[in-house]
């Protein structure tokens, strides 16, 4: 138990370990990405800015052509040859300074600081804002973008990471009740036998009375029966796992068949040891089913009744119509189960991992085996339990069958004598 939980821990700090680095990791990425979305914008800003500058240059040349009165050689815009250019406008220059820069506005007053005057200081050059709006609105779409990426990445991983610790914790927590259940099965295979070859050595080795050969005649049954059924399960549960399990299904009077498998158990556990009480409603109840499956169930139901409950046991079984289903309930007043438990007991292997319960001897298969059956009798099985100590009830429910007008040959099982209640 204790080896469980440390696995469980262990694995449990790698995820978590796992994910933070993760988180961490794309965390990094992301300012990573938004730092260089930065830079590209700023150079952006910086390319922009250096058109200002060429704007001002090639102003400045105009103007220097006209204050020296020649022709500049190296200005693209140059006067033509034998000309003296007279000094542009204003308005002229703005022409000029905006169908090569666009982006670039002639203003009386600087906008930005860094706004550079014309040579002859008749004006300011300075970078329109729609420019910079659309610089700024690609920044804002990029962290927006980057961010929204990361965060999809980070849920993508995690959310990878959860399914497999889910799966991965399946796998260990089958394994880990397989480890148990071969344990387990060794036990209960050991304990009867070694039980047997006492009471043979017993039966051979001494001369006994009667009545002694008799007690050790019944122990050696009980002996017997316990094989019988752990092997029974075994072999049922093997066959419900490769798909073999076959059902011999046939329409079946719930009432006289229920009473006959509750007799038999009550002989089985000793009699009146589980203080068994059968209630059935007086209409006859029908359902399309395999009575011995479905007497595996309740032997299991009622086996576990008597298991996992101190004496004096008080167990109830019901039999009820329920519209067009059938309700079989089996109720003890035993141990109960914890609600954490609730929804693992039908699970394979599974055992409460209760020190009261580890005492006592089983495999985990029993309730795997009894949800099997009577899904395959196209019903369900729900357990109930209000907590530790306050006793379980089992609820089948299964498909009603109207009552056949010609009764088939019932089948029951064997009806020995017990101290069965009626209700
Ligand atoms: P087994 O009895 O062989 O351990 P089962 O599959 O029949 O296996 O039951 C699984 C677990 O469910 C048991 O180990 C026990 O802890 C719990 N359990 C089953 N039936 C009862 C019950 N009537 N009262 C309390 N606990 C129960």
């Amino acid at each position: 138990m204790a080896n469980r939980a440390q696995t469980f821990s262990l694995q449990r700090i790698i995820f978590l370990s796992v994910s933070v680095v993760l988180c961490v990791q794309v965390g990094w990425w992301i300012k990573l990405q938004i730092r260089e979305s930065g830079r590209l914008l700023a150079a952006r800003s910086q390319a922009l800015k250096a058109g200002r500058a060429e704007a001002w240059q090639m102003d400045s040349l105009r103007v220097l052509t006209y204050i020296h009165g020649q022709p500049d050689p190296s200005s693209r815009r140059g006067a033509i040859e034998g000309r003296v250019p007279s000094m542009p406008s204003l308005e002229e220059r703005r022409q000029a300074i905006h169908s090569t820069f666009p982006y670039v506005a002639m203003v009386p007053y600087p906008v930005a600081p860094d706004d550079p005057p014309l040579l002859d200081g008749s004006a300011y050059l300075t970078l329109r804002p729609e420019p910079l709006a659309e610089l700024e609105r690609q920044e804002r779409h990029a962290i927006i973008r980057t961010g929204s990426e990361g965060a999809f990445m980070v849920v993508a991983v995690l959310f990878g990471f959860v399914v497999l610790y889910r799966k991965l914790s399946e796998e260990l927590g089958l394994k880990l009740r397989q480890r148990n259940f071969t344990s387990a099965v060794t036990h209960e295979l050991k304990t009867p036998i070694a039980s047997l070859k006492v009471w043979t050595e017993t039966l051979f080795t001494r001369s006994l009375g009667e009545e002694q050969r008799q007690r050790i005649r019944g122990l050696m049954e009980k002996d017997l029966d316990r094989l019988n059924e752990l092997v029974g399960n075994l072999l049922d549960v093997a066959r419900a796992e490769s798909g073999s399990l076959v059902l011999h299904t046939a329409p079946l009077e719930l009432a006289p068949w229920l009473r006959g498998v509750c007799e038999g158990m009550d002989h089985r556990l000793g009699p009146g040891a589980l203080g068994l009480k059968l209630e059935t409603t007086p209409e006859p109840l029908w359902a399309q089913a395999d009575p011995k499956a479905l007497g595996t169930v309740i032997e299991n139901l009622l086996s576990n009744a008597f298991k996992y409950a101190a004496e004096p046991r008080e167990t109830t079984v019901t039999l009820d119509g329920d519209g067009e289903d059938i309700l079989i309930v089996v109720s003890d007043l035993g141990h109960g189960i914890a609600a954490k438990d609730l929804p693992r007991i039908f699970h394979r292997f599974f055992r409460v991992g209760d020190e009261m319960t580890r005492q006592v001897s089983g495999t985990g298969l029993g309730l795997f085996l009894v949800k099997e059956i009577v899904t395959r009798h196209g019903g369900e099985v729900r357990v109930s339990s209000r907590g530790l100590g306050l006793g379980s009830a089992f609820t089948i429910r299964l498909p009603r069958l109207a009552p056949p007008l010609e009764a088939p040959q019932e089948a029951t099982a064997p009806d020995p004598t017990g101290s069965l209640e009626a209700g």
